[in-house]
């Protein structure tokens, strides 16, 4: 009765291993899309996630508004 427990705990691990192997990737948790690249709006400097900014020409913006108004000037 042991040893039957003992090959069936090796055969779970075989399999387990086998699978790792075939594809590493699956096993892998999914923690890259968790974490959202932050970009810094253009006219206010506020930092919104990437997905929920807006982008034109190089620059990001949090809101369509701040688009249209464009990069502030930091010279005064
Ligand atoms: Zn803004």
């Amino acid at each position: 009765m042991f040893r039957l427990l003992i090959w069936i705990a090796l055969i779970v691990a075989a399999v387990w291993l086998w699978r790792r192997l075939k594809n590493p990737a699956a096993a892998q948790p999914p923690s890259q899309s968790e974490t959202q690249p932050m970009v810094r709006c253009a006219h206010c400097g506020l930092h919104v996630p990437q997905r929920e900014a807006q982008e034109s020409a190089g620059n990001w913006y949090c809101s369509t508004r701040h688009l249209e108004l464009g990069p502030r000037q930091s010279d005064q």
